[in-house]
């Protein structure tokens, strides 16, 4: 392989991994292959920062194929098969170098590109695919579970002309002999699946810093962030649950949303783990005071995911077993504890997820309710609220002040979740640190 080539992978890593239409956070990853040695990017690390350190790992391509021939559990623990002769950096590969193994090309870059999930959440993604990319020799893998599953899946699908796949409810991957060649193929199939983009109303800043008192969240610096809750199309869709993988690991399931008049101090009294975001239907977000660049990153794919997509869609979620084997999976616990830890932190404890999402996700999944005017989106934001846990413990629901100020009892109630916020602390945290290389090797 000529170092060129290899460098011209590094230039175009960095290059998309500094867009976030096309990459979010540690998502996303880039492969060359030489002979029997698939270089890929390190998993937890960002494409981002492929030019201010080494982020490719070398691995045994024949092995890996081997492994997914058989059926072999190894071939979704691809540190098992880095070729130490020429590993250097002591990282792990990606958690997706299945995918790229399998494509016979020698570059392949796969994206969590924002117009490609767009459509790839939705129950009718084929139909539209099938429009959008004639022409094109593609291949289209419903949603499985990254790893083992989803590499069946792709074997099942592969043929030797392929050199684009959707991946449902996930995103893209694209392959060439050259990486410029699948540089030009990438730009064509994003230009190919775009979608205009549903502009969201200002949010409400007054009244989001008035529920901000006294609690561990605050106003997000960049506020389009805002879009999640303003929109209540997109409040909508997010009610629903998670609709792609990376969703999940950075922000856990679902996202949270207030009850009428609800502060993020009483919702904070109501989470065993509160998290990173809160929505607020019609105002708009909060994030955690400590929030990292990952789940900032991936709140910010949910607003230009969700505006994206036309109101009324009938959109495929996950389950809650699809939730749970994402933050279960090995591979990911290993993302996770990469995400974890950090100098400081010896805290063994395993990350807990909240509950609660469920019932929300119930009330939108598959639906195919009609598309809301706007005279309905009032009722719309009023009925996101009522469905949520604390209002419907609630006898009227908004009896509370929105200036939320801790009482006694609230006080007490915080001192008993101390712990375990601690917890959820240290799942979010971490990202920062884990990009800047401290904690390659755990
Ligand atoms: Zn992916």
């Amino acid at each position: 392989m000529s170092s060129t080539e290899y460098q011209a992978l590094i230039d175009l890593s960095a290059r998309i991994g500094a867009d976030p239409a096309l990459v979010q956070a540690a998502g996303g990853n880039t492969s060359i292959k030489d002979g029997d040695t698939l270089w890929i990017k390190a998993s937890g690390l960002w494409l981002a920062h492929a030019k201010e350190r080494d982020v490719m790992v070398p691995v045994k391509l024949g092995a890996i194929l081997e492994a997914v021939a058989k059926d072999d559990p190894s071939a979704e623990k691809a540190h098992v098969h880095v070729d130490q002769a020429l590993a250097k950096n002591g990282l792990r590969p990606s958690i997706e170098t299945t995918v790229h193994a399998l494509m016979p090309q020698k570059v392949v870059v796969h994206v969590h590109c924002v117009e490609t999930i767009a459509l790839a959440v939705r129950a009718d993604a084929e139909q539209i695919l099938a429009e959008r990319l004639k022409g094109v020799a593609y291949a289209f893998v419903p949603y499985c579970r990254p790893g083992l599953p989803l590499a069946r899946a792709i074997h099942a699908r592969m043929r030797p002309d392929i050199s684009v796949l959707i991946l449902g409810n996930h995103g893209l991957v694209v392959a060439g002999e050259t990486v410029a060649e699948a540089d030009a193929l990438l730009t064509d199939i994003c230009q190919r699946l775009a979608s205009p983009r549903r502009p969201a109303p200002v949010a409400d800043l007054a009244a989001l810093s008035r529920l901000a008192l006294d609690s561990s969240y605050m106003l997000p610096a960049n506020e389009s962030l805002h879009g999640a809750a303003t929109d209540l199309e997109n409040c909508r869709i997010a009610a629903g649950g998670s609709l792609y993988p990376d969703h999940v690991i950075f922000l856990g399931p679902g996202f949270m949303i207030a009850a009428p008049g609800e502060s993020a101090v009483e919702m904070e009294d109501r989470l065993s783990n509160p998290p990173p975001v809160l929505l607020f239907p019609g105002k708009g977000v909060l994030v955690k005071k400590a929030i990292e660049p990952g789940p900032l990153a991936l709140l910010g794919c949910f607003v230009d995911v969700a505006s994206r997509i036309p109101e009324g869609a009938r959109l495929g979620y996950f389950t809650p077993e699809q939730n749970a084997e994402l933050l279960g999976w090995d591979a990911e616990k290993y993302r996770q504890e990469l995400n974890k830890r950090g100098p400081a932190s010896n805290d063994p404890a395993p990350a807990r997820h909240w509950s609660g999402y469920g019932h929300l996700g119930r009330a939108r999944r598959g639906d195919g309710r009609g598309r809301p005017g706007c005279r309905q989106r009032r009722r719309q934001a009023f009925e996101l609220q009522r469905r949520s846990p604390r209002s419907r413990g609630m006898a009227g629901g908004d009896a509370r002040g929105v200036d939320g100020r801790a009482g006694r009892d609230r006080s007490q109630r915080r001192r008993r979740h101390r712990g375990r916020r601690h917890v959820w602390h240290g799942f979010t945290g971490g990202w920062k640190r884990a990009a800047a290389g401290a904690p390659d090797d755990v």
